[in-house]
């Protein structure tokens, strides 16, 4: 009985081990699965770690390329002296090849996008480029506007252009030139670049390289815009001093200007033209000025002046005229370019400045800035020149007969005399006095008396006028009813002469005041020089000495001074 009961137990015990140690056995297997599908896991981690990695490697790579690339194009492009130069390099990355594609910049420039440089688009394509105002507010809004697929046919930027370059444009791109707000210019380019990047990576490029461009054409803008300023301020300057000097005539002013504003133009002619009070229609050239015209062209020339003068008419703005305007209003090839300036006072048109070349190049808005100051210069100075006209003739003046006053007369004498000195010639000096003038005052009265003074100057004028050389003469009202006549390069016969005639004219001229007839006579006395006398004093002494022998011997006669043979001409009755 005992060995039945250990022998249940040996089984019992044997078989209770077995059971353990399959349990262990499956537990380790378990523990081990569970290691396996770990590690696993971690190894797919892994993989798709170092696959991110290499897509990191690979895009640092390429963006330390693009940096290269962008910084040797940078470097290329800041380091021309000439903006146009940086550009057109530019234009050479973005278009390899003229023949396959194009690209442009077009640049804001007095209130339009113009063409500043181009590659591979004719010029006709050239002459037809425009932007719309809404496509350039999207192209400054967006950056880079692309055209593609169907847009091609539809978009006016690419139909504008010739069937040829049409040829070229699989996309275009459109890029925003700006620095801030400010509106620089756009790109026009028919790929990006680098071929093989991604839009998005070609796309931030090009508008970090249009940052720089923008940066540099706005510090050459700035840079002419001061030259220019400077420039100008400097012409406005020299032609203030040219305003502020003294002349002998207003039209010598005028002129200096006009010649100083064509040098600076580089017009080839200016001409100053004042419109009449009654039409603008009626113009009249006041001074001409510019280059020399030879003959033969200076009279068609001045028409074609005129002929623009009056196309001004009343317009009060600036008008400038290329070749192709000025052959519409049948200027022919002689002007190619022109621009007409107004004169503008009190909201009137008063005149015009015109400005004429044979150059085909148009005036352009420098031209036309320094042009209008100028004339707005000009209007004023005119005004104010002519008032001081007025006041410096009225100095020299007399108010009655509109003579020169005594004054004014010595003056001119002593230089004419100078002039004789020098010239080593003769000069025949005329003293007049009316014969019993105060009984005409006494007779007809005042008024008479002034009118018979005036009429007399006049026909002393008139008569002197006529003279061969009556250009030189010198006229004046010397006293009260006494009036002096120099003429210059007069000798004694020639000198009594032409006083022989004055007194003769005076006596036949019929003096009508309201309706009654006075009868004038006059003496006159002569005097030459260096016969009678070579100082200015002695000269009128002489010259009045031998007047008062008239005076003293019958009046209504000329005498001549003594010392030198003292002749006396009786005047011929009628
Ligand atoms: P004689 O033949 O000797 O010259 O006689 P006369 O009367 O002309 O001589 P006198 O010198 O005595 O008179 C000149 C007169 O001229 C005196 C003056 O009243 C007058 N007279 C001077 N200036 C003017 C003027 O501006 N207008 C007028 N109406 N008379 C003037
Ligand atoms: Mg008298
Ligand atoms: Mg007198």
């Amino acid at each position: 009985m005992n060995s039945n009961v250990f022998s249940l137990a040996d089984g019992a015990v044997q078989s209770g081990c077995v059971i353990a140690l399959a349990l262990i056995c499956l537990a380790q297997y378990g523990i081990h699965m569970y290691r396996m599908l770990l590690a696993e896991r971690q190894k797919e981690s892994f993989r798709r770690e170092l696959a991110g990695l290499t897509t990191e490697l690979d895009e640092t790579i390429r963006e330390r390329e693009l940096s290269d690339m962008e910084i040797h194009i940078l470097r290329e492009f800041v380091s021309q002296t000439e903006l146009e130069r940086s550009l057109d390099l530019l234009l050479k990355r973005y278009v390899p090849s003229p023949q396959n594609g194009f690209g442009a910049f077009l640049l804001w420039d007095a209130g339009s996008h113009q063409v500043a440089r181009s590659r591979g688009l004719s010029n006709e394509s050239l002459s037809r480029l425009q932007i719309s105002e809404p496509i350039l507010n999207q192209i400054y809004d967006d950056g880079v506007v692309t055209i593609s697929g169907y847009e091609l046919v539809e978009h006016p930027v690419p139909t504008n252009l010739t069937a040829a370059d049409r040829g070229k444009v699989k996309e275009l791109f459109l890029i925003a030139i700006a620095e801030g707000e400010r509106r620089v210019g756009v790109m026009i380019a028919t790929s990006l670049f680098p071929s093989d990047a991604p839009f998005e990576q070609q796309a931030s490029l090009v508008q970090r390289l249009m940052q720089t461009v923008a940066h540099n054409i706005q510090r050459a803008q700035d840079l002419v815009l001061h030259q220019n300023q400077l420039r100008q301020t400097t012409e406005m300057l020299a032609l203030r001093s040219i305003t502020d000097q003294q002349y002998d005539t207003p039209l010598t002013m005028i002129s200096r200007y006009l010649e100083y504003l064509c040098e600076n133009i580089q017009a080839h002619r200016a001409v100053l033209f004042l419109f009449t009070q009654e039409s603008n229609a009626m113009c009249k050239a006041l001074v001409r000025a510019g280059r020399s015209l030879k003959t033969g062209t200076e009279q068609r020339w001045q028409e074609f002046e005129n002929q623009l003068a009056e196309l001004t008419g009343e317009r009060s703005e600036t008008l400038r005229l290329n070749q192709a305007e000025l052959h519409q209003n049948q200027i022919d090839r002689l002007i190619n370019s022109a621009m007409l300036i107004p004169l503008i006072q009190d909201d009137r048109v008063i005149g015009t400045i015109c400005f004429t070349s044979d150059e085909s190049r148009l005036f352009d808005e420098n031209h036309e800035r320094l042009a209008c100051w100028a004339a707005e210069h000009l209007t004023g100075t005119i005004h104010r020149v002519l008032n001081q006209a007025v006041v410096q003739r009225q100095a020299r003046e007399d108010g009655l007969t509109e003579l020169a006053n005594r004054r004014a007369f010595d003056l001119r004498m002593r230089k004419e005399l100078d002039l004789a000195r020098e010239n080593d010639s003769q000069l025949a000096l005329l003293m007049f006095d009316l014969d019993r003038f105060k009984s005409i005052n006494d007779t007809y009265g005042h008024q008479a008396g002034d009118f018979v003074l005036k009429r007399t100057a006049q026909i002393l004028r008139e008569k002197v006028g006529h003279l061969r050389a009556g250009d030189r003469a010198l006229l004046a009202r010397y006293g009260g009813e006494e009036m002096a006549v120099a003429l210059p390069d007069f000798n004694l016969p020639g000198g009594l002469r032409i006083a022989e005639l004055l007194r003769d004219a005076i006596e036949r001229e019929p003096f009508e005041y309201q309706g009654q007839r006075i009868h004038v006579t006059a003496s006159v006395g002569l005097a030459i020089y260096p016969n009678q006398a070579v100082e200015m004093e002695d000269l009128v002494e002489a010259a009045d000495a031998a007047l008062y022998e008239a005076k003293t011997t019958g009046r209504n006669k000329v005498v001549c001074a003594a010392p030198v043979d003292a002749m006396t001409v009786q005047p011929s009755r009628r």
